[in-house]
């Protein structure tokens, strides 16, 4: 049986690094398009999330950015990178935030909530009917706080506590999303 806080969902919360494509090393950030690599059957997962009709919403920090020489240019360029990416398979992106901020000096960076309140007043989502997934435990913070059900996406590992559901990866956690709709009929 798919958990009960993934039926009815309507809006997809994806964190980025990690859950979209391959995480940088610790402290290191995606700053180039070059650098982007999509994990696998990611793109596919998004494009099945969006046949579904659900929404896709992307949410994640990117603190490079507070740095005295980051370019905000090179994040858009990774973005239309990933962009593409997906749309390759069908894919896409309802819509996109990103922190900014230097850690602890904003209410978005997650484990705070403010980037998924920003999108539930700007696309009017209701967060009960909404799933945040992520590979960090400071996404699931973030869903919690929101008041969304949350994936942790974590390759072999048991029950997360804090998670309504862990899933392998992406692809597995769109299945059980997915499962979750037909069960709810
Ligand atoms: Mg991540
Ligand atoms: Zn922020």
């Amino acid at each position: 049986m798919p958990p009960p806080g993934l039926r009815a969902v309507s809006t997809i919360f994806l964190d980025r690094d990690g859950t979209i494509n391959v995480k940088p090393a610790e402290g290191e950030y995606v700053t180039a398009p070059a650098d982007l690599v999509l994990l696998p059957g990611a793109a596919r997962a998004v494009a099945r999330l969006n046949a579904a009709g659900l929404r896709t919403v992307l949410v994640t920090n990117q603190r490079w950015l507070s740095g005295p020489s980051a370019d905000p240019a090179c994040y858009a360029a990774v973005h239309a990178r990933l962009e593409q990416l997906l749309a390759a398979e069908g894919g896409w992106l309802d819509a996109a935030y990103h922190c900014p901020h230097a850690a602890a000096t904003c209410d978005c960076r997650k484990p705070c909530p403010g980037m998924l309140r920003r999108a539930a007043r700007e696309y009017r989502i209701e967060l009960d009917r909404a799933v945040m997934i992520g590979d960090s435990d400071s996404d699931l913070m973030a869903g919690r706080a929101a008041g969304t059900s949350t994936i942790l996406l974590r390759p072999g590992a048991a029950g997360s506590a804090a998670a309504d559901a862990v899933a392998d990866d992406l692809p597995a956690a769109v299945c059980l999303i997915l499962q979750a709709q037909t069960a709810a009929g």
